[in-house]
């Protein structure tokens, strides 16, 4: 951590990363120091497509690039390049984790699915998590921080990095279901979304990013107004509050009603499908009735629901659902005319379900209640 004489001019972070800046900021910050703007590409392209963890004297840029860098790198400009504390492969070789070491010794996980022809990696918002979700090993552990833009973007890029280096394509999805509420940590979600979607770096089209909320009403309202382009995926799991609530406790912040009234306007002022989770309990939430009520409860909504099999952790025992109760939950919202998908189960073998290989590395935190 540096201090505050050092502190550099960037937009979000009181301690200074360039990974937690957009290419404009990074031209701003180019321009006020006196140097061209236009040289913010070389930087960014050595950055975002070279997937540097340095900006030493190796890279070859031109000298007033050069001095600008060694410039702030002495004030203490930082680069966001967590170490692998470990990654794991699934059996079926299609599934990577990462653990990732922050600066201050936090780790989060990143998830790196393998699909025929593509790659998606799945990345965390914050270090442990305040909703306290009883079947997620995430909320089991607590809350402990937001992470910054240059940490979540950090993240993108070594799942880039894991991919070339073993030759593979790089990123085409991305999706925030990692460690965190991602709407609980809206500014730094939304600026490192800029960043990965630039098509100058990661390149991640917004239309193949999606936020992943547990029910973050004011969260969703302001994506609507701010008419964000990344795809909306809310984590349902139960059709009335008592249910809900026993599941995803933030539930009793903000009930079903409310939840359901800021989807609507969603869509109303973006014209957008939204994305249903609702992850299979076997016995609590997949029965036919269950399935009955999803529908009424999303009558009139341009809905997509996707069936999630539950990874089971060591403090919910519940047990995931048969696949016949998964199938007839499914048909029944078909016919009621609503697209539903069934994810399928990845990375059981090295801990995919978010949290459950930070858990077993260590509790970080405490549940914010
Ligand atoms: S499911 Fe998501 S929102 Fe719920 S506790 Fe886990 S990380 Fe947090």
């Amino acid at each position: 951590m540096q201090s505050p004489a050092h502190k550099p001019r960037f937009a979000m972070d009181p301690f200074g990363s360039v990974h937690d800046l957009t290419f404009a900021d990074l031209e701003r910050m180019l321009e006020a120091d006196g140097v061209r703007p236009i040289h913010a590409g070389s930087v960014w392209r050595v950055l975002h497509r070279g997937l540097a963890t340095d900006l030493g004297p190796e890279h070859d840029f031109l000298p007033p690039v050069r001095r600008w860098l060694d410039s702030q790198l002495s004030q203490g400009m930082r680069l966001d390049c967590p170490t692998v504390s470990e990654a794991l492969v699934s059996t079926d070789g299609a599934t990577r984790k990462l653990l990732l070491r922050l600066e201050d010794g936090q780790e989060v996980e990143t998830v790196v699915m393998g699909y025929p022809g593509r790659y998606t990696a799945c990345v965390s918002t914050q270090a442990g998590c305040a909703m306290g979700c009883v079947f997620c090993a995430t909320g089991q552990m607590g809350f402990v921080r937001n992470l910054r833009p240059g940490e979540i973007v950090a993240q993108v890029l070594a799942a880039q990095r894991m991919l070339r280096d073993s030759g593979d394509a790089g990123l085409r999805n991305l999706v925030l279901m990692g460690m965190g509420e991602p709407l609980a940590n809206y500014d730094a979600v939304i600026q490192a979304l800029r960043i990965v979607s630039d098509s100058r770096g990661a390149n991640i089209s917004p239309s193949r990013i999606s936020i992943s909320t547990v029910g973050v009403v004011p969260g969703i309202l302001r994506l609507a107004e701010e008419n964000q382009p990344y795809p909306l995926a809310v984590s349902l799991h139960a059709t009335n509050d008592e249910e809900r609530t026993a599941l995803v406790p933030v539930n009793q912040r903000w009930p079903l009603a409310s939840l359901l009234d800021a989807c609507r306007i969603y869509s109303a002022k973006t014209s957008r499908k939204i994305f249903f989770g609702w992850t299979l309990m076997e016995k609590i939430n997949d029965t036919p009735e269950h399935a009955r009520q999803l529908v009424a409860l999303l009558k009139g909504l341009d809905a997509h629901v996707n069936l999630i099999h539950l990874n089971p952790t060591d403090q919910f025992r519940a047990g995931a659902s048969e696949a016949s109760a998964a199938a007839l939950f499914k048909s029944i919202l078909q016919e009621a005319g609503f697209a539903c998908t069934t994810r399928q189960r990845r990375g059981i073998d090295v801990a995919a379900g978010c949290g459950q290989l930070r858990s077993r590395a260590g509790a970080v935190g405490k549940r914010v209640e």
